[in-house]
């Protein structure tokens, strides 16, 4: 039995981020991992699965924080955005702005310096199975140490960064602020491989070696999207996301038996200007699969004694899966406010509340919106996707709309662009539909609770919303 003031329960992307603020800000923290001090952030026996894409604002936000602790091998290549291609590819529109292709694994391993030399204890080959929780209070962890027997911690506060499948997060007692379990239709089923490619065709709508490519496509990546993101020294990180619900129609209706390894395979071969490639295997980190969550990020992420950050709280964007970004941006106010508990008594429900208000100002609240947005695209159909980002949609609202800002859509003034008969002019006014409720979502998180007390009914209005975007549009991919 060990006492600390901080246990951070994973060294992957938000867990190392949060050990080094608090280590930093003067607490003893523990940093627990089930992988050792060799392999940090390494997600599952698969490797360090990600697209490894990340904005350079959500570096810049760490670096604010704890220093210039990058030192460029890590940060990968620098891209200049994102661009999103409809099915047909003839049109493109813009994601997010400049960032990175990060080598991953380097990249976690940086994170995880900056919390040792932070003075962080670590303690690898740890297996956390579940919270202890006394009176209501998470007080530690249990679980199993490296020589395999049950071992107990506690420490004031523990911050949970377990990733998308966290045991703290499950096995928290029933409570209203944080879902423990994730809705399966909520999860982008994902997998990836890195190649070099020796030789390829010039072609940006395939591969561009400046910008990360998404493609939109509910045939090849139903529910999701396929990507091509650049990496250093020639490679690429090629992936695939699908919607569980969404590829069982895709497959019904064309009486297929895809999965997402069959898809990833074709979806390889289709891209034609990949003429010579091989797998880059360095760090045993060429091929994985894993899930992300793309719903809003937990409504409320604190319980007493626990703080979330990073995926155990589905913090991925819901539109990019992108989450590398909020985990840093989680890891970081995480670790901050648990250095605030210096005591069990500062470890409350109510010290810790404003762990969410930060988190929404930062960059939570435009999120339940983006999961709407989602919904509505996962509803589309290839030929509606192609329609809509010709017509509907300019460059500027795009961007708008990417970055969780809701552009000034109109009815009366878009609709004399939608001529093709009356299934255009449905989609359309889903479309409008859905910008409304975006907007509404986003005005909600404008006043996001400043106390526990009126959390209750601001997450009720908000499932309401979300629930009733997902009955409206349901998916329908082909
Ligand atoms: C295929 C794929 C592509 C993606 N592409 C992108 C992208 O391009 N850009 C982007 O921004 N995001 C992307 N994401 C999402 C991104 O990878 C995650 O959001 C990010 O890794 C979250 O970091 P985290 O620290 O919260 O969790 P994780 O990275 O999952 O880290 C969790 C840590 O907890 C440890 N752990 C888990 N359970 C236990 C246990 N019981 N006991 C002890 N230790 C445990 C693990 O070993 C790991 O170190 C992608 C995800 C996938 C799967």
């Amino acid at each position: 039995m060990q006492d600390y003031d901080v246990l951070v329960a994973g060294a992957g992307i938000a867990g190392s981020t949060a050990a080094a603020m608090a280590g930093k800000m003067g607490s003893r923290v523990l940093l627990l991992d089930r992988n050792k001090e060799t392999e940090p952030g390494k997600k599952t026996l698969w490797g360090w699965v990600c697209g490894d894409a990340v904005a350079k604002s959500h570096i810049e936000f760490v670096r604010k924080n704890l220093g210039n602790i990058f030192t460029g091998d890590d940060l990968g290549l620098p891209v200049d955005g994102v661009m999103a291609l409809s099915p047909d590819l003839q049109y493109k529109l813009p994601f997010d702005g400049e960032g990175y292709s990060l080598e991953r694994p380097i990249f976690g391993a940086t994170l995880f310096n900056a919390a040792i030399k932070n003075n962080v204890e670590f303690r690898g080959g740890f297996s956390i199975e579940a919270p202890i929780v006394e009176e209501g209070f998470v007080k530690g962890v249990v679980g199993k140490n490296s020589k395999g027997e049950e071992e107990k911690i506690r420490a004031k506060v523990v911050v949970d960064a377990l990733g998308i499948s966290s045991l703290l997060r499950r096995k928290l007692p029933e409570n209203p602020y944080i879902d423990r379990e994730i809705d399966y239709e909520d999860l982008e089923l994902t997998g990836r491989f890195i190649y070099k490619i020796e030789d390829y065709e010039n072609d940006l709508k395939y591969y561009d070696p400046k910008y990360a490519l998404i493609h939109l496509n509910q045939n090849m990546a139903p529910g999701g999207y396929g990507w091509v993101f650049p990496k250093k020294d020639g490679r690429v990180n090629v992936g695939l996301g699908v919607q569980h619900k969404s590829l069982e129609l895709r497959n019904a209706k064309f009486g297929e038996k895809d999965n997402l390894k069959s898809l990833i395979d074709k979806y390889v071969k289709w891209n034609r200007t990949f003429k010579k490639y091989s797998l880059d295997d360095s760090f045993r980190n060429g091929e994985g699969y894993w899930s992300v969550s793309v719903r809003r990020q937990m409504e409320g992420m604190v319980f007493p004694g626990y703080i979330g950050a990073g995926d155990s709280m589905a913090s991925p964007n819901p539109l990019s899966a992108g989450g590398i970004g909020p985990a840093l941006i989680g890891g970081i106010l995480a670790g901050k406010k648990a250095a605030e508990c210096r005591d069990y008594s500062k470890c409350g429900l109510d010290e810790l509340w404003s762990y969410n208000v930060d988190y929404n100002k930062q960059y939570g609240s435009k999120m339940a919106g983006m999961e709407v947005f989602r919904t509505f695209l996962q509803s589309m159909t290839n030929e509606d996707i192609d329609y809509g980002m010709k017509n509907f949609i300019t460059y500027e609202e795009a961007v708008e709309i990417t970055y969780g800002r809701i552009p000034e859509l109109s009815l009366t003034s878009k609709i004399g662009k939608v001529m093709k008969g009356m299934k255009n002019v449905k989609t359309f006014k889903s479309l409008v539909w859905t910008v409304d409720t975006m907007k509404q979502l986003n005005r909600i998180y404008d006043g996001y609770p400043t106390t526990p007390g009126e959390f209750p009914q601001f997450k009720a209005k908000i499932q309401s919303i979300v629930n009733d975007a997902k009955e409206r549009l349901p998916p329908n991919p082909v």
